[in-house]
């Protein structure tokens, strides 16, 4: 028989908890912990007192409660010391970005990335030297508890190996451990694909907050997603959960950069657009994605016809996915959300013919709330998770 658990671990199970309300809504006054975390307030007391004391909360007075009597000290996250590094590596583009307890961005440098042949120093190089730069301008008090970074590609779970990228030309690139290696910061780099954490992203502090039940759709180059059931991300045995873009709409259709044929992703995907609109090959991006919609809000036949043949596959795609995970709400994001907002229509005329009713009944069609950062703010969600499931122990390691 297992003896259930210590006083030490309902400790430090409690110190995560509360670090995590507070990470999430920002400054709380105790009473209102005392309340959302069901504990009585000496116990707050104490917690807060041990995360006060190790520096990564400070309690203050509130500025005007507007009501008679003492008011309950506000817990704030020590947003200015306590904090990571958040890395995103997509198709066009490099960011870092320095997040602090709270997940307020304090510093942040992008690079655009070049299309064409795939090499991990053209990546790993950019993205350590801006986190150093970032580094040097710190002060001395503060302290980096992780690093994690989205990658535009299939991550295994546990190793940081990308492992596929179609979209990027990656293929079994141990990108975490060279990471980890340039920046020499002494702390392991956690690495997640770019939809599964633009999903939670989207779920802890984006459209999605309070919904257990969640698809989420990622448009860069290609397609890529994250399903939230019961408020976890399905991962999968390897990880690899997820995939919506390679889920096949249409067996004669269009060739994918998987191998396959008539994928989401080779159906809606950048290039399929922009083949439709008569306009691959005169740019690419996210600007020759907009001017694709704006051409069509400004009445432009063709555009539309492009716009209208994308959004049938799309609602045909979400449709699947509602009969299966019957979700409460799906989120566009990335450059899905100007494909959706300018397919809207054809989207939703789709799930009325393919969805079950018991599964669209009810079903909210929402645009990402993070935008374009919402791979990064994944990312720093990623790199936070450590300190908040057991705060006093990676402070203290971090710290040393
Ligand atoms: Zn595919």
């Amino acid at each position: 028989m297992r003896a259930g658990p210590s006083q030490e671990e309902i400790r430090r199970h409690n110190l995560g908890a509360l670090l995590r309300h507070v990470h999430l809504s920002g400054p709380t006054s105790r009473a209102e912990l005392t309340s959302r975390m069901g504990l009585n307030r000496s116990t707050i007391m104490a917690l807060t007192a041990d995360l006060t004391a190790a520096g990564l909360v400070r309690e203050e007075l509130p500025r005007e409660t507007g009501r008679a009597g003492r008011p309950s000290l506000v817990v704030r996250p020590e947003s200015a010391r306590v904090y990571v590094f958040a890395l995103d590596v997509g198709v066009d583009r490099l960011v870092a970005a320095r997040v602090g307890l709270g997940g307020t961005i304090l510093d942040r440098r992008e690079t655009v990335r070049r299309r064409g042949t795939f090499s991990l120093d053209e990546i790993v190089g950019p993205l350590a030297a801006f986190a150093r730069q970032m580094h040097r301008k710190t002060r001395a008090d503060t302290v980096c508890v992780g690093v994690a970074a989205a990658f535009s590609g299939g991550v295994a779970r546990g190793d940081g190996v990308v492992r596929f990228g179609p979209n990027m030309g990656a293929v079994d690139v141990p990108f975490a451990d060279e990471m980890a290696r340039r920046l020499a910061f002494g702390l392991p780099v956690m690495v997640g694909n770019d939809a599964n954490l633009a999903a939670l992203a989207e779920h802890t502090r984006g459209v999605g907050v309070g919904c257990r039940d969640l698809v989420y759709l990622h448009g860069d180059v290609g397609i890529g997603g994250g399903v939230i059931v019961n408020g976890q991300l399905l991962g999968g045995h390897g990880g690899f959960g997820g995939e919506v873009g390679h889920m096949v709409v249409n067996p004669k259709g269009r060739s994918c950069g998987c191998g396959s044929l008539g994928c989401l992703e080779a159906e809606v995907g950048e290039r399929a657009l922009l083949e439709s609109a008569g306009l691959f090959g005169s740019g690419v991006g996210r600007d020759a994605v907009r001017a694709v919609v704006d051409a069509a809000d400004r009445g432009d036949i063709g555009a539309q016809a492009a716009l209208s043949r994308v959004g049938d596959w799309l609602g045909l795609g979400v449709a699947n996915l509602v009969n299966i995970f019957n979700p409460e709400m799906v989120v566009f994001g990335g450059m899905l959300r100007e494909i959706y907002l300018g397919s809207a229509a054809q989207v939703r005329s789709r799930l009325a013919v393919d969805a079950l009713p018991t599964c669209r009944d009810n079903l909210r069609l929402r645009t990402s709330a993070l935008g374009d950062d919402a791979t990064l703010v994944g990312a720093a969600e990623l790199a936070f998770a450590q300190v908040l499931a057991d705060p006093i122990e990676v402070l203290a390691r971090a710290g040393s």
